[in-house]
């Protein structure tokens, strides 16, 4: 007995000595256990002695993720949670498992990691990539005016000189191009929560076509669709950015006259929307590398990287797919053309803790 004593003393003290608050519930959500960590984060100003998880927390999100473990005995994880304490933001990982006995669930522990520190130092680095950003922006606006007031001047500058200056305007529009997305997978890298709400594809993707044409509008553009599944639950801020990436690409990659096809349709509990074009297509040995940063393919016949985008746009797609908790990918046949494809999961899924 002393000993069985001695054992649960001992997991006691383990538990109180993390650094993580810990909170266990029974089947029905009655608070089996709390730590002190626990206790001093989340339940100081609450009830004298909490007896339901409802007590201590509030949030929908993770009460659902409790029940969701313990219904379905799988973990649970629910990153970037904020709570403000003391006045002060703070953000936890919280990772939720379920309490098996003999192959049967009787309950779930929650483990809240406090991530603040690390979110605070990533903040730092997203505000200064945006102050960067916008500090080399300003200039460069003014460098590319200045270069096209002489361009259009038949006194200030000799004929030969206007190369020079064409040369001078078009590469001040790809740095611009450059920090503009280095911006925008900052934002998305560092986006705490997603916020989500329904969103109808067809007029998402015909507002996207509308302000894309502008920028093709010497090319003879074809854009249609078949979208069974029309509207769908997601950030649409990211979506839009994440859609107006592939098609772009469809645009700039696929010939003067380009046959653009874009679909969704369901499959189990995902939509799949894909971006297919009648394009050049990609070689097999770059498929795999085409969602990395900065990485284009050379063109086989000038052997040079296309100098036409920044080489960023596949990833940032790949980071808001990421952020959705779907996948992406590509099929593609060289001078047939590319598909790209969108998983996005309409439900909560297992979680693999090993992500
Ligand atoms: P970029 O800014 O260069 O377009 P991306 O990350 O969007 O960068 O794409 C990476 C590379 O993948 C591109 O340089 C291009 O070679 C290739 N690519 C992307 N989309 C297509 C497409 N629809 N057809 C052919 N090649 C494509």
């Amino acid at each position: 007995m002393n000993e069985v004593l001695a054992q649960l003393d001992l997991n006691k003290i383990l538990l109180e000595s993390i650094n993580d608050a810990i909170l266990s519930v029974d089947k029905n959500t009655n608070i089996i256990f709390l730590n002190s960590e626990f206790e001093r984060k989340f339940s100081e100003d609450k009830k004298e002695s909490p007896s339901k998880l409802s007590d201590v927390i509030s949030n929908e999100e993770i009460l659902d993720g409790f029940q969701f473990c313990i219904n379905e005995s799988v973990p649970f994880r629910i990153e970037d949670y904020e709570i403000t304490y003391k006045n002060r933001k703070h953000f936890y990982d919280i990772v939720i498992t379920p309490m098996m006995d003999k192959g049967q669930c009787f309950g779930a522990m929650g483990v809240f990691r406090n991530i603040t520190a690390a979110k605070l130092s990533e903040q730092m680095r997203v505000d200064f990539v945006a102050n960067v950003s916008h500090e080399i922006r300003t200039p460069l606006t003014s460098i590319k005016g200045f270069a096209q007031v002489l361009e259009n001047s038949t006194e200030l500058v000799l004929p030969a000189g206007k190369e020079y200056l064409s040369k001078i305007i078009k590469n001040t529009e790809r740095l611009h191009a450059l920090f503009s997305d280095l911006l925008n997978l900052s934002m998305i890298e560092s986006r705490h929560r997603l916020i989500k709400s329904e969103i109808n594809l067809k007029a998402m993707i015909e507002s996207v076509r509308a302000m894309l044409l502008q920028n093709y509008s010497h090319k003879n553009i074809q854009i249609s669709y078949d979208l069974p599944i029309e509207t769908l639950r997601v950030d649409p801020k990211l979506f839009e950015q994440a859609l107006i990436n592939l098609i772009d690409n469809a645009c700039k990659y696929a010939g003067e006259k380009p046959h653009i096809k874009i679909t969704s349709f369901q499959e189990k509990e995902d939509i799949i929307i894909s971006v297919s074009d009648d394009g050049p297509g990609i070689s097999r040995e770059h498929m795999g590398r085409i969602f990395e940063r900065f990485y284009q393919v050379e063109s086989s016949r000038t052997n040079q990287k296309s100098s036409r985008g920044t080489g960023l746009g596949l990833s940032i797609v790949k980071h808001i797919v990421s952020k959705h908790k779907g996948e992406i990918w590509v099929e593609s046949e060289e001078d047939k053309g590319t598909i790209f494809f969108i998983k996005i999961p309409t439900k909560n899924k297992r979680i693999s803790l090993d992500e």
